[in-house]
């Protein structure tokens, strides 16, 4: 399986969530076998050698592949969550994205200072959300930040919103 056949599997939703928006829906290449292993081998191959210990995903389409990831390292899993679902002690940030503004939150004992973190999206749009999530990781000090996608949206620049510092890799580009 090539990019080219993953992109076929990947459908235009027009106007959605609002007028003027072209969604990426992924539903259509979840649900298939072979593009479900081309994400999985193409992840574990980026990131098999980075001494992750911590695959993070963000509510709700990152929590798709970074559980699976992080058991094919070998490490555990964390979720960020939109305000008000995680029940323990959070940091949280507020940014604004392609379509609206957003509040998301991690659990303060998710992370210790020696973790070697993988933030995972199925999205990069405006960055946004990423953005904001690289800034909560930041909070605990950690080793370094990889952040991965699976689309990148090449035209709206979100790749331009993160440090230098930040290793951002994406699968598929738009
Ligand atoms: P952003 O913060 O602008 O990078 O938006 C990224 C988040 O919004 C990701 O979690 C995506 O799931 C979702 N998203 C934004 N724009 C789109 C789009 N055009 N197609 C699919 N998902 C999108």
């Amino acid at each position: 399986m090539t990019i080219e056949d993953v992109k076929k599997h990947i459908r235009d939703v027009y106007d959605f969530p609002v007028q003027g928006i072209v969604f990426k829906d992924l539903t259509t290449a979840f649900k298939d076998a072979e593009c479900m292993r081309f994400f999985e081998e193409e992840m574990y191959r980026l990131y098999k050698d980075k001494g992750i210990t911590k695959v993070i995903g963000i509510e709700s389409r990152g929590f798709i592949m970074a559980p699976i990831l992080g058991n094919r390292l070998g490490v555990g899993f964390v979720p960020i969550r939109k305000k008000g679902k995680l029940p323990a002690e959070t940091y949280e940030v507020s940014y604004g994205k392609e379509y609206g503004a957003d509040v998301i939150q991690l659990h303060k004992d998710a992370l210790v200072a020696d973790d070697v973190v993988l933030i995972h999206d199925d999205l990069l749009a405006t960055g946004g959300t990423m953005k904001a999530a690289c800034d909560l990781v930041k909070l605990f000090n950690v080793k370094k930040i990889y952040v991965n996608f699976l689309v990148e949206l090449d035209f709206l620049k979100g790749i331009e919103k993160f440090d230098k510092d930040i290793d951002v890799k994406s699968l598929i580009h738009y």
